[in-house]
């Protein structure tokens, strides 16, 4: 039996890597959600050629501009989302754009500290509060059911490297100071957010999407986007009100902060 979608979802930093992966097979799902808003930085951009070409086939692919370092994007983008939704709310916000910079304990700089804290913490947050009516409306139209990513979910796409307790073994082999302590920061958000919203139904989870071959993953990466993609929508499907709150892999399992 098809697994049941979301009807509605949102995803940032949809023009390559993991993002572009995520809508290619939302979009083959035997039953697809019935809009999928897939942000980016420049739809009309060349590096966003291979989303508007699904979008010309997918009349449920619903391009928006969304720079997640820019509070006037950010809003303009939750508009337009609200007046496509013609009054239903959205049931899965993920929040996946994210970067990356090598910084030791050596190069690390405030810059660079800065410049990847706004991407990959700010960020998140500030998508999350501009689409938040939105994921509370998609879970007041059920109130009685469980919660789910069918209900309302966030999803905060974060990495192993995030770990605290992971450090000893993983920061020789990836020594990338910047990114593991916003993905630690984005953690720490994710449980606040998931306290606080669970009194609205909405799950809150991050989840690390494996070693991938993408842009930032690098092509010695572990994983292929499809596989990695693959693992994460069956995860997301499994989702549970005892996954609120957490951080889980690719493959389910839990990753202690
Ligand atoms: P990519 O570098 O391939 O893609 C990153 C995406 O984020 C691009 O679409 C990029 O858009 C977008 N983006 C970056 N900055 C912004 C911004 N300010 N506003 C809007 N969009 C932005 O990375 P991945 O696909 O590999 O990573 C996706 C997520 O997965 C990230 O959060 C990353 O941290 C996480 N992750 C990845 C792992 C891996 O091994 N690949 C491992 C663990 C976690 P643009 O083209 O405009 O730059």
């Amino acid at each position: 039996m098809a697994e049941p979608m979301p009807r509605t979802i949102l995803i940032t930093g949809c023009n390559r890597g993991i993002g572009l992966e995520l809508v290619k097979q939302f979009l083959v799902k035997p039953t697809p959600p019935e809009q999928i808003f897939a942000t980016c930085r420049n739809p009309d951009a060349p590096q966003s050629q291979e989303l508007r070409k699904l979008a010309t086939k997918h009349p449920n692919l619903v391009l928006i501009k969304l720079e997640v370092t820019d509070p006037t994007s950010i809003w303009k983008a939750a508009k337009e989302v609200e007046k496509q939704l013609k009054g239903c709310g959205l049931n899965l916000l993920i929040n996946n754009a994210g970067i990356m910079t090598e910084s030791t304990l050596e190069s690390v700089d405030e810059k660079d500290l800065l410049h990847v804290y706004t991407t990959n913490v700010v960020g998140p947050m500030l998508v999350t509060k501009a689409f938040l009516s939105l994921l509370k409306k998609a879970a007041q139209a059920v109130p009685q059911a469980e919660m789910s990513w069918h209900k309302a979910a966030l999803i905060n796409i974060s990495s192993i490297t995030s770990s605290i307790d992971k450090a000893i073994e993983t920061f020789s082999l990836f020594p990338v100071l910047s990114y593991r302590c916003s993905k630690a920061a984005l953690n720490m958000l994710t449980r606040c957010q998931s306290v606080v919203y669970k009194e609205d139904g909405i799950l809150c989870t991050a989840i690390h999407p494996g070693w991938v071959k993408t842009d930032l993953g690098g092509p010695q990466a572990q994983l292929t986007v499809d596989e990695s993609v693959h693992g994460v929508l069956k995860v997301l499907c499994a989702l549970s009100k005892k996954h609120n709150g957490i951080l889980v892999d690719w493959e389910g399992n839990t990753i202690p902060w």
